[in-house]
């Protein structure tokens, strides 16, 4: 399979879930784009995550299989971190934001000096997963690699210098209102519901 192909299928993959939508946008930004992420759609078809998760798992098979646990942070990834151990036969931990802080949920305590891979749905900034490897340092956790299923920085935001993998690497074009190709044409424009940033 060539990369192109790979990406096509993987898009397809989303579009199944109806995880990544095409057509007229208008960003919590502002902004307006031809592609909107509805990661909430990712975890409301388990099958058609689970097709995700396994190019997921073949990936960290083949680039890091030396690790203990694989660690995401809540509530978004949870599902999906979870279901990427579980193929590859590995332990889970996850870690949740209490006032504000990042912390690994109580309870994991095989995980301290272990050795982790971290699994993210969607990587934007890169903010939550750098919260994860502080929380990991604390627990002298080695990160044996950083995984997301889309790449929204298309490999632009670095990561304390370790490289992120990705399924897809998919840089989104946003446009200002005054200066959308999409407003030009009069196509209608969708503001979707904003995301739950807390959690
Ligand atoms: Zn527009």
């Amino acid at each position: 399979m060539t990369q192109l192909s790979e990406k096509g299928f993987v898009l397809d993959l989303f579009k199944e879930c109806d995880a990544l939508l095409q057509g007229h946008f208008k960003l919590t930004s502002g902004k307006h784009s031809e592609w909107y992420f509805e990661k909430i759609r990712l975890i409301d078809k388990p099958a058609a995550l689970e097709k995700i998760v396994d190019l997921l798992a073949a990936k960290i098979r083949r680039e890091a299989p030396d690790f203990d646990y694989v660690v995401s942070p809540a509530y978004g990834a949870i599902a999906i971190g979870f279901l990427t151990a579980l193929k590859l036969g590995k332990k889970f931990a996850f870690s949740q934001r209490t006032e504000e802080k990042m912390t690994i949920r109580s309870g994991f305590a095989g995980l301290d000096g272990s050795r982790a891979v971290i699994v993210e749905d969607i990587l934007t900034t890169g903010g939550s997963i750098q919260e994860v490897l502080a929380c990991l340092r604390e627990r002298q956790v080695s990160v044996a690699g950083i995984y997301v299923l889309v790449d929204r920085s298309a490999g632009s935001v670095p990561i304390e210098g370790r490289p992120v993998g990705s399924l897809l690497a998919l840089k989104v074009e946003a446009f200002e209102p005054d200066d959308c190709p999409f407003c030009a044409k009069g196509m209608p424009i969708t503001k979707p519901g904003a995301s739950d940033k807390k959690i």
